[in-house]
This record gives structure tokens, C-alpha cells and sequence, in this order.
């Protein structure tokens, strides 16, 4: 039966108009309405036929609702996120911060981990998938995005190792940390926006005219909360590296950046000053 090759064909000439990516999305969709992965809807497609859902689920998508928010979940380096329009959805470009992780941990392991702005919790727990012995604190100050989060934890399995907490950045918190993960609002607030973004938190988004407001707020908090061997690993915008470079340097910081797939400057791996790294050696 030639059905869910012909719904996937029409869907996907539909949601060019809306969509970067209509036939993967048509595909997530309809794997959503069949309960269902997308491998294996791809795989078994001769056998199924198309539930009466999709069509509201196309709808959905055409009034430019994102994919992510109406099937409710979006996959992140290891591991799969329930998401809500409480949280940003997780970005592949964000994965560059767990690749700089990765990198800077090779042979050891971070055994603490911190995450600010956690949202749904995505790179604190694609973190703790990573190294299975780590704990880690995930702070947020959206009460809606902490539930997310620490649902999150629950279904993964990490609840014994994940704590969450609400805060504005690191206010008040005393401890210190292997590695820092931090993906903070940087978008100007008056830059022109469309697609997915429209629906997703403001308060996640947009951080001043500029976008280095909370670049600004978090600069000042980071030595004393990265420990002298570890890594800070902090999302920017393509065109932001010297800007917020700058804001870290000023602490007494070294800062080295890393590219995303596109080759745009998307992470900052920020380290403690030569001379803390050598105290720690000597
Ligand atoms: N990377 C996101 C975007 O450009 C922005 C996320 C953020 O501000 N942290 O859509």
C-alpha cells in the first residue's frame, strides 16, 4: 500500500511554506501519530497505514507551531528530552558544548557538574549520560522549566545523580565545579526573528539590546565557581566570540572557542588562569 508514502509526499510539499525541513518533519510527525520511532517508520512504511492524527498534527505545524513542542520530546547527543513550550528546544549547535567536554576530560572525568540555565535540562543530562559516575546541579529560574528538567532526570534514570535547583545564574551558590555548562539567553532584543523561536520562552531568548546581558551577569561568578583543572563551556552567537571573550578575559580567564557543524563560532572553552593551573601541578 502506497499510503504513507503518498501522505508523507503531500505533507512535505506542505510544509515547505512553514518548514527548513518538511519531509523530516512530516516523518516525525507521523511517526508521533503512529506511536512510534522514525527508523522504524521508515523501515515498516509498506505495512502502515496513516491514523486519522496527522492531519491535526500537520495543521498544528502549519500555523508554525514547532515540531519539537507538538510531539513533545526532541533527541540530544545521547539521549531523548520530553520538551514543553516551558523550555528552548535543545539544538544540535548546543552539542558543541558537550564535544568541548569531552575533549578537555579525555582520559579523566569531571565528577561535578554545573549547568545554569538548564531549561529542559539537555546538556546537563546529555552530560551525565556521557560520564556516569558525575553528579551535577542544573539551575534555572523558570519554575516551569526545573519540572521539565527534573522530569527529565526521572525518566533517564538519573535522579540520584541530578539535583535542580531555582536561581538567577549563580546567586548564591558556594560550591565549585569540573565542568560548567551555561547556554544563556544571547539573542538581541531587537533582532528579526522567525520559525521555531516565535514559540519558544522569551526569558530563554533574549538577553538585552546587544544580547550580552547575562554574559555580563555570569562572567563575574565564574572564578570562583570553576575548579583550577576545569572546563566552563559557554554557547555564544556566531558573531559574539570577541565580545564575550572579553567579558571572561577580564576575570582573569583564558578562553579558547570551538565551531559548530555550520563552522560558525558557537562555544567559548573557558579555563582558569595559567598561573591557578600551575598551582595545582606544583
Ligand atoms: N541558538 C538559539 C537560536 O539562535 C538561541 C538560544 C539562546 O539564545 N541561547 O535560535
Amino acid at each position: 500500500m502506497a499510503e504513507v508514502a503518498d501522505r508523507l509526499r503531500a505533507a512535505t510539499a506542505a510544509l515547505g511554506g512553514v518548514s527548513g525541513t518538511p519531509r523530516l518533519d512530516a516523518e516525525l510527525l507521523l511517526a508521533h501519530a503512529l506511536g512510534m520511532a522514525r527508523h522504524e517508520l521508515l523501515l515498516r512504511q509498506r505495512d502502515l497505514s496513516v491514523p486519522a492524527a496527522f492531519d491535526g498534527l500537520i495543521g498544528r505545524r502549519l500555523t508554525g507551531e514547532p515540531v519539537a513542542y507538538i510531539t513533545g520530546t526532541r533527541d540530544f547527543w545521547t539521549i531523548s528530552l520530553q520538551v514543553t513550550p516551558d523550555v528552548l528546544i535543545p539544538r544540535p549547535d548546543s552539542e558543541t558544548l558537550i564535544e568541548a567536554a569531552v575533549e578537555h576530560f579525555a582520559g579523566r572525568a569531571p565528577e561535578t557538574i554545573l549547568d545554569l540555565g538548564t531549561g529542559s535540562g539537555a546538556l546537563l543530562l546529555a552530560a551525565l549520560d556521557q560520564w556516569r559516575q558525575a553528579r551535577g546541579l542544573g539551575v534555572d529560574i523558570s519554575p516551569g522549566a526545573l519540572a521539565v528538567a527534573a522530569d527529565n532526570a526521572a525518566r533517564l534514570g538519573f535522579s540520584d545523580r541530578a539535583a535542580f535547583r531555582m536561581g538567577d545564574w549563580a546567586d548564591g551558590i558556594g560550591e565549585n565545579f569540573d565542568l560548567i555548562l551555561i547556554n544563556p539567553p544571547y539573542i538581541a532584543r531587537s533582532a528579526p526573528l522567525s520559525g521555531d523561536v516565535l514559540h519558544e520562552p522569551e526569558g530563554a531568548l533574549f538577553a538585552g539590546a546587544e544580547g550580552y546581558d547575562d554574559y555580563r551577569r555570569i562572567a563575574p561568578q565564574l572564578p570562583r565557581l570553576l575548579r583550577p583543572d576545569g572546563l566552563a563551556a559557554v554557547e555564544i552567537g556566531f558573531d559574539q566570540r570577541e565580545g564575550v571573550s572579553a567579558l571572561f578575559t577580564a576575570q582573569g580567564l583564558e578562553v579558547g572557542v570551538r565551531h559548530d557543524l555550520a563552522g560558525h563560532d558557537r562555544c567559548l572553552a573557558v579555563r582558569a588562569c595559567p598561573s591557578v593551573r600551575q598551582d595545582l601541578q606544583g
